[in-house]
């Protein structure tokens, strides 16, 4: 006899077919239908992202009731948006007609081209006779020009029941020319004991009406809202987006992958919906295109990746939970057609370095990809499946090619761990006279809890390439580029339960273009 379980699986499964045959007619730009608005659309609030030299992606999501199905009729919306030079859109330089697609949740995503480089926009939505918000946004510099600096943050971790966002209030008051979010934008589930705020449910989110009601909830925090309405931003994700520690088709709970694949064609379209992205993001049934470059002047290319929906599954999970474990003596760590990028992925990557005539190039990744060395209660020396530890082949591959490439000032960043880590990638880690090609910077999480703090802290000795480590701290790094340096600040909030926290700066290093060792500054 089936039980409760059963038949809610097999009920969420059948929904999650359903949702894929809609999901795999085109989407056309419908006819609008004649719409007033009652409530405020534009909870949301507005976003920008992917600067080129001539333009944006501009995003809104009309969602009068965001945490439960957004409250739109089942119909498209004509949305007016424009462009201005000025704050109070004064002088317009471009304005036009999108779409609110109930297919796509009623989400907005403008591509705006024909704007001058380097410098801020403003820009804003009406629709249904309501105004949204006034988003600030920012062009890149034209392509090869001389620019002689770049401040960017970068962000990751932000579960929404662990803490308040305090940092994103300080990241919206700071001085950036773009935001990096690294991944954990969402938490698919909900946390045990007492929290300082709660998700909308504690059901762990598994369809697109789901995830689209997480994404709500997160996006009526002002702050975060605040963060995307000051700067444009660039995206990826970790895991958390779909499901804890999954790999490509393979879910933590082992579940069918072809199941996880409609599972997962939801979370990657709510997403899409949510995150200013570009048409080439659009997501195709259980795929979305994430991984890309952005380029500023002559100063510095942000290689953007993706290192969820193509790697290999954690190795030595046999006969243990799915996902990632710490394990001893793993040998399958070391398996040359092991993959965290997939095959394509890791050669445009590769391409994307060794071509690119920047001064700096930033790796934007979701992981710390520096190895870890535990040791567990017996001695044993242990390593977490889940991060770069799990694929030491292909990082080992990757961090040799770097080096053989003679990449120019390559630079890693990268979140997930939520702890702040400062560290010198070698492509043998073992041996400390093999160079260092590459400084790492790992910034801690913006609310989520830390990983333990003493037990890591015993850790350190076994990894003299780790220079710098605490995960007591939430917050976030913030980058300053100038041809001759780059400098990093961990910035770190003192109380991630109070949104009005102090922040302060925790550790700043800096990284002389032409040197990849890191400095304390
Ligand atoms: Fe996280
Ligand atoms: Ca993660």
């Amino acid at each position: 006899m089936p039980s409760r379980a059963d038949i809610e699986s097999l009920a969420r499964r059948r929904c999650l077919i359903a949702l894929s045959a809609i999901l795999s007619s085109t989407v056309t730009a419908a006819s609008a239908v004649e719409w007033k608005a009652q409530d405020d659309p534009f909870t949301l609030g507005v976003a920008s992202g992917e600067p080129i030299p001539d333009g944006f992606v501009i995003w809104t999501r009309l969602a009068p009731r965001p945490t439960e199905g957004g409250g739109m009729p089942d119909a498209a919306v004509a949305v007016e948006w424009s462009v201005s030079t000025d704050e109070a859109h004064g002088n317009v330089v471009r304005r036009g007609r999108a779409t609110a697609d109930p297919r796509l949740g009623h989400s907005v995503h403008v591509e705006v081209e024909g704007l001058e480089p380097g410098r801020w926009y403003w820009y804003r939505f009406i629709a249904g006779g309501a105004a949204s918000p006034t988003g600030r946004t920012r062009t890149a510099p034209a392509a090869g020009a001389a620019l002689a600096r770049l401040r960017f943050a970068f962000a990751s971790c932000q579960h929404y029941e662990h803490g308040l966002y305090g940092a994103y209030r300080h990241l919206a008051e700071d001085d950036l020319d773009l935001v990096l979010h690294l991944g954990d934008y969402i938490y698919e589930g909900s946390s045990t004991g007492k929290t300082p705020r709660r998700h909308e449910t504690t059901e762990e989110a598994i369809t697109l009406a789901q995830y689209r009601n997480r994404y709500g909830r997160y996006k009526s925090d002002p702050h975060l809202r605040a963060a995307h309405q000051r700067f444009p931003w660039a995206v990826t994700w970790d895991d958390h987006e779909v499901e804890n520690d999954y790999a490509a088709d393979q879910s933590e709970n082992r579940d069918d992958p072809k199941w996880f694949l409609e599972r997962r064609a939801a979370a990657y379209q709510a997403y899409y919906e949510h995150m200013p992205l570009r048409r080439t993001s659009l997501p195709r049934g259980p795929d979305l295109q994430l991984y890309r470059r952005l380029a500023f002047g002559d100063l510095a290319t942000f290689h953007v990746v993706d290192n969820r929906q193509y790697r290999s599954d954690q190795p030595c999970g046999e006969g243990r939970r799915g996902g990632g474990n710490m394990v001893a003596n793993c040998a399958a760590r070391f398996d040359p057609a092991a993959t965290m990028w997939g095959a394509a992925q890791e050669r445009w990557l590769e391409d994307g370095l060794s071509s690119s005539r920047t001064r700096w190039n930033v790796l934007a990744q979701p992981l710390m990809m520096a190895q870890l060395n535990n040791t567990d209660a017996s001695g044993q020396t242990v390593n977490w499946t889940d991060g770069w530890d799990g694929y030491a082949a292909p990082r080992a591959r990757f961090l040799a090619r770097l080096a053989a490439a003679k990449v120019v000032n390559p630079v890693s960043i990268g979140g997930d761990i939520h702890s702040f880590w400062a560290n010198e990638l070698r492509p043998d880690f073992g041996d400390e006279r093999s160079p260092v090609v590459m400084p790492e910077f790992v910034g801690t999480s913006i609310s989520s809890r830390g990983i333990p703090y003493a037990s890591t802290l015993k850790a350190l000795p076994a990894n003299p390439h780790i220079r710098y480590f605490d995960s007591r701290q939430r917050g976030y790094a913030r980058v300053e580029l100038t041809p001759a340096r780059c400098q990093v600040a961990f910035r770190a909030i003192l109380d991630a339960e109070d949104a009005a926290s102090a922040i302060r700066i925790q550790a700043s290093f800096v990284v002389e273009a032409g040197r990849p060792n890191l400095q304390r500054d």
